[in-house]
């Protein structure tokens, strides 16, 4: 039952995703969620390795916009420099700061596909579109508040399962918020 919240692909982070993978897959426009998928919450600007995966991108001719849940603050200020569109509060799982993301750049939904790290958030309102999905492992602990636990909770036996049914072996997210809570 929990496959209806697996993602198309998996990767530890940006930086796993191969040299030729948007091409080969067939997207040209990616809506990209921004907090814990390509920075940390603490990091205001893009780092250099995702100043790397944009240059990729635009070598493979995907055209990019984010989405966030995050703040107009937050949001503008990590995407301005950029260039790219941005949507801010974005409630996803809901569709439509998604669709803003999509007509920002004229997306098509066939050539188009979410990157993030939470399933029930990036996964859930990419699924509610019917748009294919990237996961990456969010890249530092989460906010320590009751929702995001609870959505990881939700979020762990899922990806387990997608992780044991695809033979890939990176147990991160659980492991770490295993150890913190036994603490
Ligand atoms: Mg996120």
């Amino acid at each position: 039952m929990n496959h209806l919240l697996w993602p198309d692909w998996y990767f530890e982070d940006i930086t796993y995703i191969p040299a030729g993978f948007f091409e080969k897959n067939k997207i040209r426009y990616l809506i990209c969620d921004i907090d814990n998928t390509l920075v940390s919450y603490t990091d205001p600007l893009p780092t250099p390795p995702v100043l790397d995966f944009f240059e990729t991108l635009e070598r493979e001719g995907v055209q990019l916009a984010f989405v966030s849940n995050n703040s107009k603050q937050r949001v503008t200020t990590f995407a301005e420099p950029t260039g790219k569109p941005a949507v801010y509060s974005a409630a996803k799982p809901l569709r439509r700061g998604v669709r803003a993301a999509m007509n920002a750049i004229h997306a098509t939904l066939e050539e188009c596909a979410m990157l993030g790290d939470q399933l029930l958030t990036d996964g859930l309102a990419a699924k509610n579109i019917g748009m294919r999905m990237i996961l990456v492992n969010p890249i530092k602990d989460d906010k320590k508040n009751m929702l995001f636990r609870t959505k990881r909770r939700i979020e762990r036996p899922v990806l387990r399962n997608y992780l044991k049914q695809h033979a890939i072996n990176d147990p991160r997210p659980w492991k770490s918020l295993k150890t913190r809570r036994k603490k």
